[in-house]
This record gives C-alpha cells, sequence and structure tokens, in this order.
C-alpha cells in the first residue's frame, strides 16, 4: 500500500464531497425579531439529528454552524459504526472502568438501531452495513485481553463473542494468517459520514428547520424566559451580527461547548479534550472487506465502503497548523497506521492510498458522554459523545430533542451529566 497524495488540501475537500452547503440558508438580513422554540448550536451530526427530531416534533426551530453543515468532525470520521468497549481505554483503565462505561455502551447499541431505519427515514442511502466488528489479535496476550473484556460485556448481557482461529478464518478468510482468534461483535459496521449529516440537515429543513451555515454563537445571555442567541453571520465575504432569541438552546458544538458554558454556569469546567487525528483511503478495490476490523495490539480501524475505497483510521495522531489550528495529516503517523493495517489485511499491499485527511476528535476523562440540561441554565441542554459520537449522533439528536421540549427520554441520563463536572 503506497500513498499518491497527502496534502491535506486536496484530501480535505475530498472528505466533503458529499456535503452541499450552498443548499442551506445562509447569512440573510438581521431578524431580530424573530424567536424560536429552540435554537440549536452546532451542524454536526449531533446539531443537525436534534434539528430534525426538534422540527418533527413541530416546534421552530433554527440551527446556526459556524461553517458549513457536517464539515468538521461529523465529515471528516471515519464511520466506523461502533458497538463494543474499545480496546485501547479497556487496556488502560481496566475492567472497573469498562463497567462504569456500560451505560455509555448501551446508548451506542439502541444508536445502532436507530441507524438501521435511517436510510428509510431520512430517504438518503447512508450506505449503512452491519455485517459486525472484527478485534483482531495474533498473539495469546491479546486474546487475554479479549477474553477479559468480553466477559464484561456478556456480563452486561451484549451480544460479544471469542472466536477460535478457525472461527476467524472461516468468517474472514481475508485477514492475515497471523490471526490467532478475534472478538466478533454482530452489531457493529459501517455508515458514509459524507452523507449522514447532510441527510440530517435536509430532512430537518424538509419538516421546517431552519439551518443557517456561516453563522456563528458569539454570546449566549438568558433574559427570563428566554435566550438571546448573539451570532456573526458571514455571506459574500461580508460579517454581519444577527441577534435571535429562543426558548430552549440546545449546545452541540463540539468542544466549544466547554467554553460556551462557562459564562452560564461559571463552576462547570468540561473536561473535553480535542485531539487532530487522521484517516487514509485507497482506491476502489473490488469488495472483499465484509466486516468492521481493529486490532488488538495497535490503533486501528479498517471497513471497505460501498465505492470499493478501504478506510484506514483508528485514531492516529495528525498535526494542527501553526497559526491557524487547522488539523493536518502527518505521514509518519501515516505510514505507521498503513504499517498495521497492512499486518492484518495483506492483500491491501497492491492497493493505492489516494487521500488522507485529519479532524479534531473530542474526548471526555471517562469516555461518558456529556448530555443534559444545565443545572444553572435549564433552558440550555449540551450534548457531546466523545470518541465514536458519529455512532451515538442519530440518538443523541433524540435524547437533545426531547430535553429541549421537556420530554422525558426514555433513558436513564444520570452517568452523562455535565454536572458531575461541576467543581462548585
Ligand atoms: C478523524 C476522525 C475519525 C473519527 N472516526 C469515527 C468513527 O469511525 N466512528 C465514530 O462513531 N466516530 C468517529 N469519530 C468521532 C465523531 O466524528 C465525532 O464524535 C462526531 O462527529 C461528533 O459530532 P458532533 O456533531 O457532536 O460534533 P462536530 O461534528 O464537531 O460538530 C460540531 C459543530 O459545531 C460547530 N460550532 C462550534 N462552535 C460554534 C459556534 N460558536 N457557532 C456555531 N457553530 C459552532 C462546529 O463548526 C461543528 O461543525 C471520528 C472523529 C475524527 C476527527
Amino acid at each position: 500500500m503506497h500513498g499518491t497524495s497527502t496534502q491535506p488540501s486536496a484530501s480535505t475537500s475530498g472528505a466533503h464531497s458529499g456535503t452541499a452547503p450552498d443548499e442551506f440558508v445562509v447569512g440573510g438580513p438581521a431578524r431580530a425579531s424573530r424567536r424560536y422554540d429552540v435554537a440549536v448550536v452546532g451542524g454536526g451530526i449531533t446539531g443537525c439529528a436534534t434539528a430534525y427530531h426538534l422540527a418533527c416534533a413541530g416546534a421552530s426551530v433554527v440551527l446556526a454552524e459556524r461553517g458549513e453543515v457536517g464539515t468538521e468532525a461529523s465529515g471528516r470520521n471515519a464511520g466506523s459504526l461502533h458497538g463494543q468497549i474499545q480496546r485501547e481505554p479497556f487496556e488502560r483503565f481496566g475492567p472497573g472502568w469498562a463497567r462504569d462505561f456500560l451505560p455509555a455502551l448501551r446508548f451506542l447499541l439502541d444508536a445502532l438501531e436507530m441507524w438501521g431505519r435511517l436510510d428509510e427515514e431520512l430517504g438518503t442511502d447512508l450506505e449503512v452495513r452491519t455485517k459486525g466488528g472484527l478485534l483482531l489479535a495474533d498473539d495469546p496476550a491479546q486474546m487475554q485481553l479479549i477474553e477479559e473484556k468480553v466477559r464484561v460485556e456478556q456480563e452486561a448481557g451484549l451480544d460479544a463473542q471469542v472466536l477460535s482461529r478457525a472461527d476467524v478464518m472461516a468468517l474472514a478468510p481475508y485477514v492475515s494468517e497471523r490471526v490467532v482468534g478475534a472478538e466478533y461483535s454482530p452489531v457493529e459496521g459501517k455508515a458514509n459520514p459524507m452523507l449522514a449529516t447532510p441527510a440530517f440537515a435536509r430532512a430537518a429543513a424538509r419538516a421546517g428547520a431552519e439551518i443557517r451555515a456561516r453563522c456563528a454563537l458569539v454570546d449566549l445571555e438568558m433574559k427570563g424566559q428566554a435566550a438571546r442567541l448573539t451570532f456573526a453571520a458571514s455571506e459574500g465575504g461580508r460579517t454581519e451580527t444577527q441577534v435571535l432569541e429562543a426558548e430552549r438552546v440546545v449546545l452541540a458544538s463540539g468542544d466549544a461547548l466547554a467554553y460556551q458554558v462557562r459564562s452560564l454556569e461559571p463552576g462547570l469546567a468540561l473536561p473535553i479534550s480535542s485531539e487532530p487525528v487522521q484517516v487514509a483511503a485507497t482506491e476502489p478495490v473490488q469488495p472483499f472487506i465484509e466486516h468492521l476490523l481493529y486490532y488488538a495490539g495497535q490503533r486501528l480501524t479498517l471497513k471497505q465502503a460501498k465505492a470499493g475505497t478501504v478506510l484506514v483510521g483508528g485514531g492516529w495522531p495528525a498535526r494542527l497548523e501553526r497559526g491557524t489550528g487547522y488539523p493536518l495529516v502527518r505521514l509518519d503517523s501515516m505510514r505507521a497506521n498503513l504499517a498495521v493495517a497492512l499486518g492484518v489485511v495483506p492483500r491491501l499491499g497492491s492497493a493505492l492510498v489516494l487521500r488522507s485527511w485529519a479532524g479534531i476528535g473530542n474526548g471526555t476523562p471517562d469516555h461518558r458522554p456529556v448530555l443534559g440540561v444545565l443545572r444553572r441554565a435549564p433552558r440550555v441542554v449540551v450534548g457531546l459523545f466523545p470518541h465514536m459520537g458519529f455512532t451515538a449522533g442519530p440518538l443523541m439528536g433524540r435524547v437533545l430533542a426531547d430535553l429541549a421540549v421537556e420530554r422525558q427520554p426514555e433513558l436513564d441520563l444520570a452517568p452523562f451529566s455535565p454536572e458531575r463536572f461541576a467543581t462548585s
């Protein structure tokens, strides 16, 4: 496997080619008089799914995105639909952490069920396939870790299985001869991130939501029964200030959440981490990889998209451009990531790598989402699912919409409360 292009600019536009930002309302005259039931801040999968559910519930809703819809993490991710405890934190923090993480895992599993119905619901083929995920091992120590992890997952009633070498070879004959066994998680799969967020945004707009791109929240103030939001809206090289009011606000703005809540609840310091990470994609090759693959010895996610391209990722570090903070691809990371991929699927050796891109991944220290109403500003709802927020996106949207219209979500949100990070 060898690369032809690693230019971040070219690759980044490639990563976004599925979005069509111009179809969404941009800027426009100041609408200080407009008052909405709910204003959603952030046009990633979380915000767009929230706007969709709100509009379907009959709320008047405006969504503001500072850039283009679906072009940050939600448009740059690797499209894995995760449904197992991730190997790396399990190895680092152990079974005690994993048991505390189980509510977040159940959240992902519920979200996975929603993914199965989304094509029909949103009227777009999102290329969702759930043939299962394989965490592959090539030495006995890795198998020991897998067995321990599967024990925790099975105790919680999850469908996770330990496979022998023979089982793996029967299920996925394309993996390396070196593989000695695996964990199999039948619910996992993949979807196309370039399609999903715009599809939510379009469906939200069809249901009556106003979607405003290039509209950055710069101030949020609570005024009695409403919130007053000030935006910097850009159009045609001009930027103007727009102000609107909303009865409720949903902040689905990624790591910007941390500073946005600070003025509303000074004692709440959300410890959201931001790391630049990258993905590489090969040229289209004959379909032969059915599963979402991970490797138990190193960071890796690997899958073949509907178009035949093979996406290789797993959280390898990218870098930030000095001055702009823009995430850029690191060649050393790409080489190392591809070497791990080749060790797992040797047949990829003849595939050209066509592009690579980087994005910012967000985390929380306990890997659980931040999801709930702010105690000191109860008209404001916040939502961020760390590391696997693409998988979680459809359910994040439904739960945030429920909270914004004061409908009790079916889930126990206590483990996800933002208040667990309150210092006063
Ligand atoms: C390279 C990479 C690979 C990944 N792979 C996977 C994967 O395979 N599977 C998986 O489940 N997850 C994956 N993730 C994680 C996943 O992409 C994210 O968790 C998810 O997209 C988060 O969605 P979001 O809508 O919450 O945030 P985002 O997509 O980051 O959206 C937040 C939006 O808020 C906007 N915003 C911020 N501040 C303001 C403001 N002041 N005013 C207006 N708008 C604002 C931003 O511009 C942004 O568009 C990956 C992430 C990266 C970076």
